[in-house]
């Protein structure tokens, strides 16, 4: 699997990973994934891929859009 380096958390500046979108159930078969900081809970869009969650999470970051926290 490719890994894509992921930006800083836009909150806390902590690291972040991409996890899997346990809660949301299988869609297709799969589980989802999304960018998501453990330390204060900013996160992003789940998507179908890692590739994908990571490269959303990324835009995301860039962006300066702010999703609402858990
Ligand atoms: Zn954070």
């Amino acid at each position: 699997m490719i890994k894509i380096r992921l930006k800083k958390c836009p909150v806390c500046h902590s690291d972040v990973k991409v996890i899997i979108d346990w809660d949301g159930g299988r869609i297709n078969g799969k589980f989802r994934q999304f960018g998501y900081c453990s330390i204060c809970g900013y996160h992003s869009d789940p998507k179908d891929s890692y590739e994908e969650a990571a490269n959303t999470w990324n835009a995301q970051v860039s962006s300066g859009h702010q999703l609402p926290l858990f």
